[in-house]
């Protein structure tokens, strides 16, 4: 055959277990063809996951996937390196003294062992003064990752969420207080919202937890769910206390393949001392002949992710990454003017403490609304530019979100809001997509 593989004419394995196997080539090429007409990452506007490592990085990377992590006996090396970056982000976080943590697969798996010490902790104290463990609650708002619903459901805790309101869209200790009681194992603060990008007030939770633990001598921890906002915050707002400054914040997560610029894979969990882990969920195990301590859902991984994070620590540094969110900051803050000098749009807190991104939503008195903007933007020019509802109580309101990374130059921003414009222009012209799809299906497909 002169060019491609066979499945050029015939459709790709999708259903019985294949009999045979094909040539390395085919089968590389078979999954590369398929592949490459998915979404194109450098015009993912939607994802707050790394796109892009250096090529020294991709090396490592490369060099590394076949190292076991969790194998601690036979890659000391690598656990070593696991401590090193505990210790950094225990650093970068603030912590008063010695810390524990733990490497994980992301933020999701961090908050389900943040959250499972919570509980634990919480039932320590209870246990110890002779009182009910029937009934735990968590507290959070509207404005949290789905995980924590999950972690709720999957481990039998009553959530309390605080329902969000139009125009408010993270959540304050005025929020928290009515559903504290001696059944919180603790209080969910988000840094970083994946819908607008903001941060609850934790500041402000703190100082309701330390008054209720003066005056009702109730001890209700904060974990903060920093996935994003981790490795945003110490860096772009260093003098705004969200982590261990604060005396009731007792673990932190944060994703290595967010703002960690990591590929995914990654997830970290620090807690403010050793003392917040709950030791009941240590693993101590006798593994091919070694005794070793885990604290884990996952097993099995590879190492290559931890150590890319690890590079990442010693290239950049604290300066490194300084430079970058301010890069990404500064062009954040271009395209808001941008978008907002068009006329057509309103931006959503541009004037507060925010993840490198833009929120945004369309004026009144349009035509179309921002579902249609985003299909006609990624039908136009193929930029992935999502389009969603806000979570109760606000769901009436829709919004656009543009994150701007690294890799999203000052000449791709002025594109961007260029290609945005013109999608606008259009839909003024024709209405939304929605609509005329809506009008289409009702005079039936043969029209
Ligand atoms: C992304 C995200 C998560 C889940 O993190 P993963 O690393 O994808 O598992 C949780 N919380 C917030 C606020 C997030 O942005």
């Amino acid at each position: 055959m002169l060019y491609g593989n066979r499945f050029l004419t015939e459709d790709a394995p999708d259903g019985p277990f294949p009999a045979t196997g094909m040539s390395a080539l085919d089968a590389m090429r078979l999954v590369g063809e398929e592949l490459a007409i998915e979404g194109d990452p450098n015009r993912n506007l939607a994802t707050f996951v790394t796109t892009w490592m250096e090529p020294e990085a991709q090396r490592l990377i490369a060099e590394n996937n076949y190292r076991n992590f969790i194998d601690h006996a036979e890659y000391p090396i690598s656990a070593e390196i696991e401590q090193r970056c505990i210790r950094m982000l225990a650093d970068l976080f603030n912590a008063p003294g010695e810390t524990t943590g733990a490497r994980t697969q992301g933020s999701s798996e961090a908050i389900m062992l943040g959250a499972l010490s919570l509980k634990w902790k919480w039932k320590e104290r209870r246990e110890a003064a002779g009182l009910s463990i029937e009934k735990p609650n968590l507290v959070f708002g509207g404005d949290v990752h789905v995980v924590w619903e999950k972690f709720c459901r999957y481990f039998d805790v009553e959530p309390r969420i605080v329902p969000l309101q139009e125009g408010k869209y993270t959540i304050g200790p005025e929020d928290v207080e009515p559903h504290v009681d001696e059944n919180t194992i603790g209080v969910a603060a988000v840094l970083g919202t994946t819908f607008t990008g903001h941060a609850d007030d934790i500041t402000g939770i703190n100082d309701l937890l330390v008054g209720i633990k003066q005056d009702r001598e109730l001890d209700v921890p904060i974990h903060v769910d920093g996935a994003s906002g981790g490795f945003v915050w110490p860096f772009l707002y260093p003098h705004s206390e969200w982590d261990f400054r604060l005396e009731q914040v007792r673990s932190i997560n944060a994703s290595g393949h967010k703002f960690g610029l990591v590929y995914p894979g990654i997830g970290w969990l620090v807690f403010r001392s050793k003392e917040d882990l709950a030791e009941d969920l240590v693993f101590y195990e006798n593994y091919l002949g070694k005794t070793d301590a885990t604290f884990t859902l996952n097993f099995s991984t590879g190492a290559s992710m931890l150590l890319a994070q690890y590079y990442n620590f010693v290239r950049l540094g604290h300066e490194g990454y300084a430079y970058i969110m301010k890069s990404m900051e500064a062009n954040a803050k271009t395209l808001a003017e941008k978008l907002d000098g068009s006329g057509h749009f309103e931006l959503i807190g541009a004037d507060e403490e925010q993840l490198p991104l833009v929120a945004f939503k369309l004026r009144p008195g349009k035509d179309y609304d921002e579902f249609d903007l985003s299909w006609q933007l990624s039908a136009e020019r193929g930029w992935m530019l999502p389009a969603y509802t806000m979570p109760p109580n606000a769901e009436d309101v829709k919004v656009l979100r543009a994150l701007v990374k690294q890799t999203l130059s000052r000449a791709q921003i002025n594109r961007l809001a260029e290609d945005i414009e013109e999608a606008c222009a259009h839909l003024d012209k024709k209405g939304g997509v929605h609509a005329a799809e809506r009008a289409r299906i009702k005079r039936g497909p043969n029209y």
